[in-house]
């Protein structure tokens, strides 16, 4: 991908699902020509990810009560599966990745999601 569609992505969000486990974010940006989407992916922080953090969309929020860090809890999306942001529930719509772009020192790529 040239440099140029990098510079599009201002700020990450809303975030449309996180995946379980790996609590990486989603953001739906387009279908490509096949059907599949692409979207940006952000992974969290190490520091978010043993912390749980699972609510906040770029850096862990300490106020933001839809954050299992902040409630100190344990994050609820334990499969590996896609879960909606916004409604915290397990999604009827499930994707695999087929390819990722990873730009250097940026915890955001870009993937090409197939639905399942
Ligand atoms: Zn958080």
């Amino acid at each position: 991908m040239a440099d140029g569609e990098w510079m599009k992505l201002k700020n990450f969000g809303p975030a449309d699902y996180i995946e379980g486990q790996t609590l990486k974010r989603y953001m739906m940006i387009g279908t490509a020509v096949n059907g599949q989407q692409y979207a940006w992916c952000r992974e969290p922080t190490d520091y978010m990810l043993e912390n749980q953090c699972d609510g906040c969309e770029r850096v862990h929020r300490p106020h933001n009560t839809r954050c299992s860090m902040t409630l100190g809890n344990p994050s609820p999306f334990v499969k590996p599966v896609f879960y909606s942001f916004s409604n915290r529930t397990e999604s009827a719509v499930q994707f695999a990745v087929m390819d990722i772009e990873t730009r250097r020192h940026s915890l955001v790529s870009r993937v090409l999601l197939a639905r399942k």
